[in-house]
């Protein structure tokens, strides 16, 4: 079987390259800008109509020629799926303009848009960027987006197909509810993800990094200071460590996790119950969702089941007997105590086992059971979606 991925490479584009690229992201960013007004006037951008305008516009505006078509397209491409998934995917929202201080560039360019020659990225207009090979690419690359991160470092992204690896045998399930001190409690305490080591440390240093930030901020209206500017860098450096290490302990985590079960029954976790307050639980939730995503990608590239379980009632159902408790558990409980049966058991360790149980047998415990709509397969460049993932 074959598989789609991502292989991502760090790019080291001289000064002219990059002036270009930026240059790119521009044209490119003014036509996404356009599409969100056409959008805003009532007149229904699809794609092929936004095609036909970028024709146009071709034709009328010289510095706009002077860019990759392929890339432009690509552009309009882009805004049309997001449009189209901001009427079929619950949450979704409409496309937004993109501001030059906030959105960081993106580009994209098809197999007729890049090639790579001798072990460099060769864009449109005679672009030539050398690539760090980490790995060697498994095939030919179908597309690459190129990209620029917070802290002005430029990636490319090429989408590859290879073998898909055998996942070894394996039967049982396993339940997983997350939370804020450890990370992913588990039915098996083996498995149990704490949360801590370095990310804590991550936290602390970022949480203090940010407090000087704050102390040479200048009014508004103002420049920023040089020593505000060094502060910010610190912090964004700081952050893209911390998210680095998550991905990292995310993984080995998630390949343990799937190596050994056939079903996996994960909270449906949103960030954004916990995502108010401190930097540390900001810290935790971005765990949190970086260990989410990576356990459920591994687990479908597996081929195991994962179900989505809605968090509603998990910690006041008990796990042994399904007895739902009339009240509701404070933050500081941490055991919980059936009244029906006698069961007693750690909090989390209880409701890992009710969403467990729940994924099992279809729905039980809870009232609330939700469908998210699904989006047709073949989205978001060819790479499965997390709303493929049957939700209980
Ligand atoms: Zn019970």
């Amino acid at each position: 079987m074959q598989e789609t991925v991502r292989y991502t490479c760090r790019l080291r584009p001289g000064r002219q390259a990059e002036r270009a690229l930026l240059e790119e992201r521009g044209r490119c960013r003014w036509l996404w800008n356009e599409a969100v007004h056409q959008q805003k006037t009532g007149r229904k951008p699809t794609f092929c109509k936004l095609s036909k305008l970028l024709t146009a516009a071709r034709a009328d505006l010289p510095w706009l020629r002077d860019g990759s078509q392929v890339a432009q397209q690509q552009t309009l491409r882009t805004y049309a799926a997001a449009l189209d998934h901001s009427f079929k995917v619950k949450g979704r929202r409409k496309p937004v303009i993109k501001r030059r201080k906030d959105a960081p560039p993106s580009l994209e360019y098809t197999v007729r848009g890049f090639t790579v020659r001798a072990g460099r990225l060769v864009l449109p207009k005679g672009v030539t960027v050398p690539v760090v090979w980490s790995r060697d690419l498994p095939s030919q690359p179908s597309s690459v987006r190129v990209y620029q991160d917070s802290l002005g470092h430029w990636y490319a992204s090429f989408v590859v197909t290879r073998e898909t690896g055998q996942a070894p045998d394996a039967d049982g399930g396993i339940g997983i509810d997350w939370g804020v001190t450890t990370t992913a409690a588990t039915t098996d305490p083996a498995y149990d993800l704490p949360y801590g080591g370095h990310r804590k440390r991550c936290a602390a240093e970022l949480a203090k990094a940010q407090r000087k930030m704050a102390r040479r901020r200048r009014q508004r209206g103002q420049a920023p200071s040089s020593g505000y500017r060094r502060a910010r860098r610190e912090a964004a450096e700081l952050h893209k460590k911390a998210q680095r290490q998550n991905t990292h302990t995310a993984r080995m985590w998630a390949k343990r996790v799937v190596d050994n079960h056939q079903t996996i029954a994960v909270e449906d976790f949103r960030s954004r119950f916990l995502a108010r307050s401190t930097m540390a639980r900001k810290a935790a939730d971005a765990a949190i969702t970086a260990t989410k995503r990576e356990l459920i990608e591994r687990g479908m590239r597996a081929g195991r089941k994962v179900v989505l379980v809605p968090p509603a009632y998990t910690t006041m159902t008990c796990a042994e007997c399904g007895t739902r408790a009339k009240e509701r558990l404070t933050l500081d409980e941490r055991i919980f105590r059936c009244t029906a049966c006698g069961n007693i058991a750690d909090r989390d360790r209880n409701a890992a086992g009710v969403i467990l149980a729940m994924a099992e047998r279809g729905h039980a415990g809870a009232d609330d059971v939700r469908h998210a709509p699904r989006l047709p397969s073949g989205v978001a460049g060819g790479m499965r979606s997390e709303l493929e993932i049957p939700r209980l």
